[in-house]
């Protein structure tokens, strides 16, 4: 007998409202719901989804209080706090709600990002059972695992002279270059919390991970032996979820076409993610680095990448001339189609986690640039670990083409695609 929505228990969602955050999160809830659980969607009114596109989630709101302030990249942990002050009565009353209604579907358990954090105070509260969402790799928050502690036995901060691409004992193959924050310099309050925050699963049921024990083996080793719950690796999401709508920007889908006109392997996808940021001078410099390459390029420019004027119009002329027969720059792509296009030879990424997985599942080469966060950490397990992509040295006009006539026109570039297909 066909199971009808009255009888699904039902799965609370919290994402955080950032791009790399919400998709995996939706990529669950569509998972859980075709094994029968209802799922509904608690969003904030900053970076909220058109309900419409998911007929199958019940989306309700919680009112953010982000309201005019700036979410740019440097003011994160500000978004988080004020986020986290402004959602939390919101967040009861729905819940409390929920609880209450006797033809809604029991609540089985909320699925929260831990940068939430609101949600474990009211959980623990209404004494409904949670389990966190973490949508980076555990070798990352196994990092800042050995941050802290390396902070408490005071070994950080280190000497201004120290040599930070000496690997970190207790965290191979990272260097001390790779975490999070600099290690030579005091480390503020709210970043320790932030650490903290991450690290804290003592309140939950299970952890939930978009990873792949077979890439994420012995950090998920590690961790498993400091948290006596259980561990899901159920990564990589996007591949056992249903095809969703989670885009923030609207996709450009034309380069698609553009793509079917490009031989198979020779283009290089260029793109940054939804957060990163760089100047000006980096701009022109990877614009030169590219054009010099002489490969065909698809390259996303999202309108935030510069932190003020449209990266597109910065664009030097001579370029955009130079690169019009092999170009083509959008906004925003539809990254996964494009990823796993025939023409794609190569993937110049900031090494986000959710671009990692999806190009690791299409066996295409990467060139690392990453540039916050998880990515130092996920570019040196590209690098030296799984060996399926290089790092850009330094961001000048040569080291930008150096690094992309290596991957995509060299002998050391035909190897690194192989393992990439291999792995
Ligand atoms: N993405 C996309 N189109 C683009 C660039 C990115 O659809 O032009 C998607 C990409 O497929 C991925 C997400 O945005 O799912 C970015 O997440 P990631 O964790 O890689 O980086 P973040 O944006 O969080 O820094």
């Amino acid at each position: 007998m066909e199971k009808t929505e009255w009888r699904r228990k039902r799965v609370v969602l919290v994402p955080y409202p950032f791009q790399g955050h919400i998709t995996p999160m939706l990529q669950l809830g569509s998972v859980l719901h075709s094994h029968c659980f209802s799922i509904t969607v608690l969003q904030t009114n900053f970076n909220s989804l058109d309900p419409s596109d998911h007929p199958s989630f019940t989306f309700l709101t919680l009112p953010d209080g982000l309201e005019g302030l700036d979410v740019s990249l440097n003011n994160l942990l500000n978004v988080m706090s004020v986020m986290n002050a402004n959602c939390e009565a919101p967040f009861e009353e729905h819940m409390t709600r929920m609880l209450g209604e006797e033809d809604g579907g029991e609540v089985a358990c909320i699925i929260y990002d831990p940068f939430m954090k609101f949600v474990d105070i009211v959980a623990d509260k209404l004494k409904v059972p949670t389990m966190q969402l973490k949508v980076n790799p555990a070798a990352y928050t196994h990092s800042m695992v050995i941050f802290l502690q390396l902070l408490q036995q005071k070994l950080i901060p280190l000497p201004e002279s120290s040599d930070l691409n000496v690997l970190v004992p207790e965290a191979y193959p990272l260097r001390y270059k790779d975490f999070l924050m600099p290690v030579t310099q005091g480390i503020p309050e709210p970043v320790v919390e932030f650490i903290q925050t991450n690290t804290n699963v003592q309140s939950n049921a299970a952890v939930i991970w978009n990873s792949v024990e077979s890439l994420d083996h012995w950090p998920l080793q590690q961790l498993q032996q400091r948290w006596s719950i259980p561990f899901f690796p159920v990564g990589p999401l996007h591949k056992s979820a249903q095809p969703l709508q989670t885009s923030l920007i609207k996709e450009d889908k034309a380069c698609l076409s553009w793509l079917d006109r490009q031989s198979p392997n020779s283009v290089l996808f260029v793109s940054l993610g939804s957060l990163s940021v760089m100047d000006e001078e980096e701009l022109i410099n990877m614009a030169w680095g590219i054009a010099k390459s002489e490969q065909p390029f698809l390259w996303v420019l999202p309108p935030n990448l510069l932190n003020g004027s449209d990266p597109i119009d910065t664009l030097p002329q001579e370029f955009k001339e130079m690169t019009r027969e092999r170009g083509c720059t959008v906004k925003w792509a539809p990254q996964k189609k494009v990823l796993a296009h025939t023409a794609v030879g190569g993937f110049l990424t900031h090494c986000g986690w959710n671009s990692t997985l999806e190009v690791l599942c299409e066996g295409v080469p990467l060139i690392c640039r990453p540039s916050f966060g998880d990515h130092m950490v996920i570019s040196r397990y590209i690098t030296q670990e799984w060996k399926v992509g290089i790092a850009v040295e330094v961001k000048t006009e040569d080291g930008y083409e150096r690094a992309i006539r290596t991957l995509m026109a060299s002998e050391e570039g035909k190897m690194i695609k192989q393992r990439a297909v291999n792995l």
